[in-house]
């Protein structure tokens, strides 16, 4: 019997935890697990680091609150700085908040502010890809693409216009370039009937986190969409609550695909799960037009303060100094060539896709006709438990709108080292026998 008054989606018992140390947690029972997925993609540095611990706490002792029309904050200031840098001044203006969604939430809410500041009041409406995650607020629950999730609440929510995205698993293979380019066609048909000039933005993730099992989209694919953006006057969003901060091997996503986004919303890695942390980027431009017809009606009480900032700027310089980046390239080479072994050894392993330390894996019921597994089956829910079993975290999802197949996600902390990425993929191997 579980008395715990705590409930969640899935409602079933789990095990307490009880420490952590670098990749690996202990429950309350001694049993060890290596974390393959970093919580949630988001504990990117591994538990128990002294130098995060150190820097909040002298944070603690200095001031841990204050609210952003009453002080100006040093952390907050130098985070700031250190994000726009990130991206090469490429975005020079950031808007913290406390989790992705609300990073997804503001993004939105400044789009739609800048084309109201500019008169072009008609631009409504957002497009977005299915399937897709971008948060579970409500404005954020209507530019993400699936369907149990938005089922309840299509009557509060703007539903964004839906279009589809690359499937190369499914559908590129000998010729990658023209599937980018029928599925661009099909995105300017969709906007077109729509009307061009009621689209605020595109927001979509530069490479599929959770929902696509990490499905990448390519730089022709990217281009394109940048190209439209331009061509109907509307902004791009990227979504790299996930991917940012260094989880692909370049500090943000986008970086591998020569874009540059207008506004980019970030949050699981910049906190590291040490703190709840997230920030809008944005041009300059866009900001100083809502600024000067009145500023951002948009704010949270817990956004940039001394603590949060002080964790993230924490966090980003240890990876400066360690060079973290570096070892996202090396430990991913490694994670890709194992998965590679372990995908030739079971079929069934239909595709193996990602990039740094990002990996998705889609299970199929047949790879030759890449069928999924059909639902009842909940593969996803099995593979995982398998896992565990095993001692290793992974984060899977199950079939989005008969679209992708069950799949997971092998993300482990950025700083894993070269043995417990072996032993990672050994862990894994075990499981799926
Ligand atoms: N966008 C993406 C791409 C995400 O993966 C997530 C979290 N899984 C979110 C937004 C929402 O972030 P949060 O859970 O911190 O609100």
């Amino acid at each position: 019997m579980n008395h715990s008054p705590l409930f969640y989606q899935a409602g079933t018992a789990l095990p307490e935890v009880s420490h952590a140390d670098g990749v690996r947690l202990w429950d309350a029972h001694g049993h060890e697990y290596l974390d393959g997925c970093a919580g949630a993609i988001a504990c990117n540095l591994g538990h128990g680091r002294r130098d995060i611990r150190d820097a909040m706490l002298a944070q603690l002792d200095r001031v841990a609150f204050t609210y952003r029309t009453q002080f100006e904050n040093a952390p907050a200031v130098a985070l700031g700085r250190a994000l726009v840098e990130l991206t090469a001044g490429q975005l020079d203006k950031v808007f913290f908040v406390s989790s992705g969604s609300e990073a997804v939430e503001s993004a939105l809410k400044l789009a739609r502010q800048y084309f109201v500041a500019r008169g072009e009041t008609q631009r409504r409406r957002f497009v977005s890809l299915r399937p897709s995650y971008h948060g579970s607020t409500l404005g954020a629950l209507g530019v993400t693409g699936y369907r149990p999730l938005e089922a309840a609440f299509d009557a509060l929510i703007t539903a964004s216009l839906k279009v589809a995205g690359p499937d190369f698993y499914r559908h590129g293979d000998a010729d990658d370039a023209s599937h980018v380019d029928r599925v661009l066609a099909e995105t300017r048909q969709a906007i077109e009937a729509a009307g061009p000039e009621s689209i605020v933005a595109f927001v979509l993730e530069p490479i599929g986190g959770a929902s696509t099992g990490a499905r990448v989209l390519g730089q022709r694919y990217l281009q394109g969409i940048r190209a439209l953006c331009d061509e109907f006057g509307c902004l791009l969003i990227l979504d790299e609550v996930l991917t940012g901060v260094g989880r692909t091997g370049d500090w943000f996503a986008y970086q591998h695909y020569a874009i540059t986004p207008d506004l980019l919303a970030t949050a699981k890695g910049l906190g590291a799960g040490y703190y709840p942390v997230g920030a809008l980027l944005a041009r300059t431009d866009i900001v100083d037009a809502v600024m000067a017809a009145g500023g951002f009606q948009h704010g949270h009480t817990y956004a940039g303060n001394p603590l949060a900032c002080a964790t993230g700027l924490a966090v980003i310089e240890a990876m400066q100094r360690e060079n973290v980046l570096d070892n996202v390239a090396a430990r991913g080479r490694e994670l890709e060539a194992g998965l590679a072994v372990l995908q030739a050894r079971f079929p069934w392993l239909g595709d193996v896709r990602g990039r740094g330390l990002l990996w998705g894996v889609e299970l199929v019921a047949d790879p030759d006709t890449k069928a999924p597994f059909p639902a009842e089956e909940n593969r996803f829910a099995r593979i995982t438990a398998l896992a565990r079993a095993e001692g290793l975290l992974i984060y899977p999802r199950r079939t989005l709108d008969g679209v992708a197949g069950d799949h997971f996600l092998v993300a482990p902390p950025l700083t894993i080292g070269a043995d417990d990425t072996a032993e990672l993929l050994e862990r894994l191997s075990r499981a799926l026998v």
